[in-house]
């Protein structure tokens, strides 16, 4: 079961960390069960899932 977060205003798909739709800025309510992936390094955000490496610190992620 995948749930794409999508614009209430304009439907367009979001990515699950967006906060607000990248086409008209209206504020995405952030899906149910998504945690942020936060380094654990540096605690920086995450924006990627695929990332392998921060993109902040440089830290490797563990799978
Ligand atoms: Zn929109
Ligand atoms: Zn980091």
């Amino acid at each position: 079961m995948t749930s794409v977060a999508r614009c209430p205003a304009c439907a367009r798909p979001a990515r699950s960390r967006d906060r607000f739709c990248g086409a008209c800025g209206t504020a995405i309510a952030p899906t149910p069960g998504a945690e942020p992936l936060v380094c654990t390094d540096c605690g920086a955000i995450v924006e990627d899932e695929d990332d392998q490496f921060c993109t902040h610190c440089g830290a490797r992620f563990e799978a």
